[in-house]
């Protein structure tokens, strides 16, 4: 541990108040910090930490798309402040709970990014939506549940009761108004075209889900049904025939974009990854060169934004952060890591970066500041966190590569139209 954090300081690194101080998290409980080690004591201030970080942190932990991999990866979530809600991410059915109430079926994309898959909701009894991550692959799964859901449709099923793989198409055949049930035929693999059908369980509670039915288009190009027992297969077919039917996509797509996924989109706020990020960042920069080196004015303007939000942290785009991605790949998901990258710059500066790969996920970067003193510690710095055994561990660049030899995504992982010119 570095001596300056056990002396007692003027003033707090963020906000230059003369405290009272209060314990801080180099990196936040909630995303597995350690509890013991880790710590900075005596430079920051009791009002930061309660009124800026605190709620910065909840955010972060609750509506970023980390917060997505937190539920599903961590097992073990921290019990937070008193009067905190619920988190609105369900882990075991891949659901999503929109801003409206209602869930959505998502998948986890190539790097751990949520994805809504086009699909088409029941919501109560006559609320029909239709929605996805991008337009595109909604208006195809459109086309094709279109054509799907003609004069008969097949519905495949597993019997839950039976060991055997054993597996039941059922034909639905449409009389003018509604779809009917009619012949049911043990397969052996399920006939092409058909839907999958699978049941949709009863809220913990016992109440019915909100929505009822969800025909959506799973990564592997397979189309589900998934309904309540109460509502039953044959209702809602009809009610997605009618829906496809009687809506024109023109009219979908401008609701959707509009309404559906911009708001889903919306609800993950991209500002308060980067400012978590940077706090991170300025953190183990004061952990490791000590509460002086932060206190440096050329600090000033990531630390208003990370108080602020303004201004705005700027997004990288994937190809700069290929090559992190590449020093991250042999990282297992089961860690975060964290890079303090320093850039020399003109006149013996630097310019500091922190790279993090949370949740096995993709990576995220900010600066956090230019024209700073050179440091004395390598250019790039490593910490992992074991965000269920809530340990920190500090390398050096040569150690962390030992430690995670390189283990590059073939290329195959990649779509398709970005190989091929
Ligand atoms: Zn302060």
């Amino acid at each position: 541990m570095s001596l300056n954090n056990s002396l007692p300081v003027e003033a707090c690194i963020y906000c230059g108040s003369n405290g009272p101080f209060s314990a801080e998290h180099v990196i936040p409980a909630g995303l597995g910090g350690d509890d013991k080690r880790f710590i900075l004591r005596g430079i920051v201030c009791k009002k930061c930490n309660t009124d800026v970080f605190s709620p910065l942190e909840l955010e972060f932990l609750r509506k970023s798309p980390a917060a997505l991999g937190r539920i599903f990866l961590q097992s073990e979530g921290r019990r937070r402040g008193k009067g905190a809600n619920p988190p609105k991410l369900e882990a075991s059915a891949k659901e999503m709970i929109t801003p409206a109430g209602y869930a959505v079926e998502i998948e986890l994309g190539a790097r751990g990014r949520p994805t809504i898959l086009p699909q088409l909701v029941l919501v109560g009894d006559r609320e029909g939506v239709s929605t996805g991550s991008e337009a595109t692959p909604l208006r195809e799964y459109i086309d094709r549940t279109q054509t799907l859901l003609g004069a008969s449709v097949v519905c495949v099923s597993k019997d839950p009761s039976e060991k055997a793989p054993a597996l039941y198409a059922t034909t639905y055949t449409w009389n003018g108004d509604q779809y009917v049930q009619g012949e049911v035929r043990l397969v052996l693999a399920p006939p092409t075209p058909s839907v999958w059908s699978t049941p949709l369980k009863p809220n913990a509670d016992g109440s019915e889900p909100k929505s009822c039915a969800r025909m959506f288009l799973r990564g592997n190009g397979q189309i589900v049904l998934k309904s309540t027992e109460k509502l039953g297969i044959a209702r809602a077919l009809t009610f997605f025939r009618k829906l496809i039917n009687q809506t024109t996509f023109e009219q979908m797509t401008e609701q959707d974009v509009e309404n559906r996924l911009v708001g889903i989109s919306m609800s993950f706020d991209i500002a308060v990854t980067g400012r978590v990020l940077a706090k991170i960042g300025v953190n183990l920069l004061a952990y490791i060169a000590g509460a002086d080196y932060v206190r440096h004015p050329q600090f000033q303007r990531v630390k208003r934004s990370i108080a602020t939000g303004v201004p705005a942290f700027p997004l990288h785009s994937t190809e700069q952060k290929l090559p992190i991605a590449n020093i991250f790949s042999g990282l297992p998901h089961t860690l975060h890591g964290f890079m303090i990258a320093g850039i020399p710059t003109p006149g013996g500066t630097c310019a500091l970066m922190l790279h993090a790969r949370l949740y096995g996920s993709q990576i995220e970067s900010v600066l956090l500041g230019e024209g700073l003193p050179y440091l004395n510690f390598s250019n790039n710095t490593f910490f992992t966190v074991d965000y269920e055994a809530h340990r920190i561990e500090r390398y050096e660049m040569m150690d962390f590569v030992r430690a995670f030899p390189f283990n590059f995504p073939r290329p195959s992982a990649a779509p398709v139209g970005q190989l091929i010119p």
